[in-house]
């Protein structure tokens, strides 16, 4: 398996430097783009990695799983549901246009901006630095690694430059749809976006999502099965954003991208993966990371389909 890894790592390298360093965060710039790498914990125990697997990088929309789970966890289905949709949005991460008509919660989804930050106030806490440290929690306590933390320059270089989700938020509270200070939510959503992680992290936290809550090592459920097969469907449907129909015809799982160049894909039953590689297509998904992706479905039969 370690060798079919560095194979699929090596076939795919050239396409790495095809992808764009996402740009529109500053200090995301900053990433090589010649990197490349994967992670992969299987459902009896064993974990293959091969590349620069161990690399951290900011989690970006791979939180948005998380902070669903988090609002389902303190909510249950049908509070999350009443206030934020689940239909896939076939457009980019920040549309702003999501509907010609009046934004309604039906309008939402959690795996894209709008969704993840009106995600926020559904977290419970006394205020948004509790929720956010309650997020970062569940985020260590999923991927195993209590170590994670937060990348103190992604975070202010997205604060300064988050004009689009402000103006995002703004729309949600001109909707009625958050009543919190607009701020102090997004501030948060980005904190929560600069989560520094590798792909261990995300294999482990993918592995969660397929084992339906229940931890590898200790047999302990984290959380009920019935919220994973809720993540796990907006993943297949919209994790993937306006690329999710394409990925679920080439590699067929869900799946979750971030414009730090990470993916995290949960195979049902069989397999957590995180994969890393900062050179985004025009969707804002990792260009080299949906190629190893696919080859890896291929030579695996990964399709859920
Ligand atoms: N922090 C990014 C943003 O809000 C997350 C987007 C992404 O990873 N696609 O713009």
């Amino acid at each position: 398996m370690e060798e079919l890894l560095e194979q699929l790592l090596e076939d795919c390298r050239h396409y790495t430097a095809q992808g764009k360093l996402a740009n529109y965060i500053p200090e995301l710039t900053k990433g090589n783009i010649n990197d490349l790498g994967i992670y992969v914990v299987r459902s009896d125990g064993r974990h293959y990695q091969a590349g620069d697997y161990n690399k951290q990088f900011s989690i970006q929309s791979i939180v948005k799983p998380i902070l669903l789970l988090l609002g389902l966890m303190d909510n249950g289905v049908d509070y999350v549901r009443s206030k934020i949709g689940v239909e896939a949005t076939g457009k980019p991460f920040d549309a702003i246009n999501v509907t010609d008509q009046q934004l309604l919660s039906d309008h939402l989804n959690p795996m894209v901006n709008m969704g993840a930050i009106a995600m926020c106030t559904l977290v419970k806490g006394a205020d948004y630095q509790e929720r956010f440290q309650r997020l970062l929690e569940l985020t260590r306590l999923l991927a195993g690694n209590p170590d994670i933390q937060v990348d103190e320059a992604v975070y202010l270089s997205e604060k300064r430059t988050g004009n689009k989700n402000r103006a995002l938020a703004f729309l949600l509270k001109s909707s009625g749809m958050i009543d919190d200070n607009v701020e102090q939510v997004l501030d948060c959503y980005f904190r929560a976006c600069s989560i520094k992680v590798s792909c261990k992290d995300l294999a482990n936290i993918g592995f969660a999502l397929t084992n339906r809550g229940k931890m590898l090592q200790t047999d302990e459920r984290l959380f009920p099965s019935q919220y994973a097969r809720y993540v796990n469907a907006i993943l297949m449907t919209c994790g993937m954003y306006d690329g999710s129909g394409d990925f679920a015809v080439k590699v067929g799982v869900p799946a979750k991208s971030g414009v730090g160049g990470g993916i995290m894909a949960v195979v049902p039953t069989r397999m957590g993966i995180g994969i890393f590689s900062p050179g985004l297509d025009d969707k804002g998904n990792s260009l080299a990371g949906i190629k190893v992706l696919e080859r890896l479905s291929q030579r695996m039969y990964l399709s859920i389909f």
